[in-house]
């Protein structure tokens, strides 16, 4: 069986034509029979149980009650025209409304008939009425379930100005399946079809659209659960294979007198368990002579630094060179403070450049790195320039991957003819599920651990009428030497408010902590550089006691003195974000606090946030509650890619079918990475099918 009625564009289905084919591919992006196959419905209709009118608790979902209609009546005049009715049953009445279409409907209900009425309850007046009910005689009521059950699609005003509403969308279905019969191929192997007993591509297609039975629904859902899955995972599985097989890398056999001089010399501290494994995993990879493609997550604090760095020197002692991106000025900065601080007197030759540099610097870099003299460069995408040459680029770090677009890492890539191995940091947990699709290319290494002697910051939540005793609490802290962060959102669009907001908050906490005992820094977006790392160093050299920031502070500032992280307007930022930015203190020995400062009134959604900083410290934690309120596509770090822009399964619901799915797609490319084999063909033609007609498909890395 062949693809070709799947492929045949949407205008030639029977009820669309031009015109409506024309809306369907710009609103629904649906330009083949594929495409409107698998736009899948996103609820049912329920139209199989009969509900009791004293039983109507919510107006959240539809209900479908019987009855006698009474009281017909005209209500109001001119535009507040309506007519109102009760639907009564055994158990009590409710009111039924409607605003137009009642001539025709006046005098249609009949006394002593019992009709079935179907609608969406609202609450008017403290009571549940119906308005605009779809009502016929029970006895006509339809009977089977496939009608009783149905499919209800997303629309959209365009949609339904061409008459494709969720009833259009219907019909037009009716026509597509009743014309596939036989003419969907199947895209999974016998094999997998039998071990997970799924229903054939057809049938689930048929059943997803037009069900026959609440079991044979959820049958065929999970089946194209695991399809979508499937595809995905086998699609970026097959990509890693490609690239372990056939894109060569620098191989790294060394382990030399850098790694060694620093491991024995320069370490500063024992390096923990977590560390230890993940510098073996890159070690192994670096020797393997394939490209390197690993992600390490680490919460805030986990000590990723230090093995990026360590990573770096096994480059550099087998005779490459190695660079090390940071999202920020600030950030690079420090790393690259830090990292000359740690190799002091091992004469690694390391340098800075970001948009600041200057130009006769610059030149020198260039120069050096040309002629290779220079070893290690930190910087900020000033990095990805184009005029930025190496002479044997070996080894890429970018931290706080999230910040960088696909683009700009790509271009790191490019700088040689054999590829760089690449090391992409986040302090920002994935979940596994969001992972696993996101990054299902790339090996994953995780730190869970953090570095010992850290006490867990405590993390409480106040209301802003607690604001005074807050400030004691500050006051005291300060006076045991410690230094304190006190931050305000800053979201883009309303920039300048939020400006306001930072501004009226440093003035009263100047006037709170005044001068000459109390020395206050303030730092945000709108600064330039210069005063930006003038107030930033004052803070870092303890020579102020506060800093008052927007979010720029969010990424890896170290600040070990720093014992309080004190959020304004908390319920305003996101979970990660909160998380990322309390872990700017706790980098010390001492206790270190999270205070989330809030308005009283808060969505269920905020509250939830803020409790969730007050339970755990857990980055993990945080990360799978944030996926379960905010979605996969939200998530930080994934807007930029298509890969969970899913029609069906749920990043968030489905791991156990997206575990199956991608064990399957592992095990099959295990035997057979081209996917030559005859047991393997109708997956092939899947994926060549649908490569050839999807077009959003981003490479991660
Ligand atoms: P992140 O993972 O957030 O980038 P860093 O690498 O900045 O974390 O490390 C946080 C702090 O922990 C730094 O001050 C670093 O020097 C320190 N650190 C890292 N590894 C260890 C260790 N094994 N033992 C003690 N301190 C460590
Ligand atoms: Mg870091």
């Amino acid at each position: 069986m062949s693809y070709t009625f799947l492929e045949t564009p949407i205008e030639y289905l029977k009820g669309v034509g031009p015109k409506r084919a024309e809306v369907l591919k710009k609103e629904a992006a649906v330009f083949n029979f594929h495409d409107l196959l698998t736009y899948y419905p996103f609820r049912y209709i329920d139209k199989s149980k009969l509900y009791l009118v004293k039983d109507i608790k919510s107006d959240a979902a539809y209900v479908q009650l019987q009855g006698e209609i009474r009281e017909v009546q005209m209500i109001g005049g001119g535009r507040a025209k309506r007519m109102t009715a009760y639907l009564c049953d055994p158990s009590g009445r409710i009111e039924l409304v409607w605003f137009k279409g009642f001539k025709w409907l006046k005098g249609k209900f009949k006394p002593g008939i019992t009709y079935t009425v179907f609608g969406k309850p609202s609450v008017f007046n403290n009571k549940f009425n119906i308005a605009h009910p779809e009502v016929e005689e029970a006895e006509n009521t339809q009977s089977t379930f496939n009608e009783k059950f149905q499919a209800v699609y997303s629309t959209t005003e365009k949609l339904k100005s061409i008459g494709l509403g969720s009833k259009g969308f219907n019909k037009i279905f009716r026509n597509l399946i009743t014309s596939s019969k036989q003419n969907i191929p199947e895209n999974l192997s016998r094999q997998i079809i039998d071990q997970y007993k799924f229903l054939s591509r057809e049938e689930s297609l048929r059943e997803i659209h037009f069900p026959t039975s609440p079991n044979t629904l959820s049958k065929a859902q999970a089946r194209l659960k695991f399809e979508e899955l499937f595809f995905i995972q086998l699609k970026l599985l097959k990509q890693k294979y490609i690239r372990t097989q056939k894109v060569k890398g620098h191989k790294f056999p060394l382990v030399g007198n850098y790694f060694n001089r620093f491991y024995k010399e320069h370490l500063p501290f024992e390096l923990t368990n977590d560390q230890k494994k993940v510098i073996k995993e890159i070690r192994g990879d670096l020797g393997k002579g394939t490209q390197m493609n690993r992600l390490l997550q680490g919460d805030v604090g986990s000590g990723k630094t230090l093995v990026a760095l360590m990573s770096m020197l096994l480059a550099l002692d087998n005779g490459f060179q190695a660079c090390f991106m940071a999202p920020t000025e600030i950030l690079a900065n420090q790393h690259y403070d830090t990292f000359s601080r740690m190799l002091g007197g091992l004469g690694v030759k390391i340098q800075l450049l970001t948009g600041s540099s200057k130009a006769n610097i610059r030149k020198e870099i260039h120069k050096e790195l040309e002629e290779g003299s220079l070893e290690i460069l930190i910087g900020t995408h000033a990095l990805t320039e184009e005029n930025v040459r190496f002479k044997k680029l070996g080894l890429v770090v970018i931290d706080e991957q999230h910040r960088f677009g696909v683009a700009q890492r790509a271009k790191l890539w490019k700088k040689n003819v054999i590829p760089p191995h690449v090391l992409v940091m986040t302090a920002t947990p994935i979940p596994r599920t969001l992972a696993m699709t996101l990054y299902g290319d790339l090996d994953i290494s995780v730190i869970r651990e953090l570095p010992p002697g850290r006490k867990p910051i405590k993390t409480y939540h106040y209301y802003d009428t607690n604001r005074l005793k807050i400030f004691g609490f500050i006051r005291n802290e300060i006076k045991k030497g410690r230094q304190i962060y006190i931050v305000y959102p800053l979201i883009k669009e309303s920039a300048k408010l939020d400006l306001n907001d930072l501004m009226d908050g440093y003035e009263s906490i100047v006037r709170e902590f005044p001068a000459p005992k109390y020395q206050i820094s303030i730092v945000h977006g709108q600064m330039k550089t210069e005063n930006k790392d003038y107030e930033m160093n004052t803070f870092v050299k303890g020579e102020s006691q506060i800093l008052v920031a927007t979010t720029v502070i969010e990424v890896g500032v170290d600040v070990p003195n720093a014992s309080v992280m004190l959020i304004e307007n908390a319920e305003r930022f996101g979970l990660s974000q909160l998380h990322q930015l309390r872990g700017r203190v706790g980098r010390g020995a001492d206790q270190s606090y999270c205070l989330l400062i809030s308005k009283h009134k808060l969505s269920n959604e905020a509250r939830t946030r803020l409790q969730t900083m007050v339970e755990t410290n857990d980055g993990f934690k945080i990360a799978e509650v944030d996926l379960k309120l905010r979605g996969p596509g939200e998530m930080e770090g994934t807007r930029q890619s298509g890969l969970v822009n899913l029609k069906l399964a749920d990043l968030t619901r489905d791991e156990k079918i997206l575990k199956a799915a991608r064990q399957n797609a592992i095990s099959v490319l295990e035997l057979d990475p081209s996917l030559r084999n005859n047991h393997y063909q109708k997956m092939s033609n899947y994926l060549n099918f649908t490569n050839k007609h999807l077009k959003n498909w981003e490479r991660i890395s």
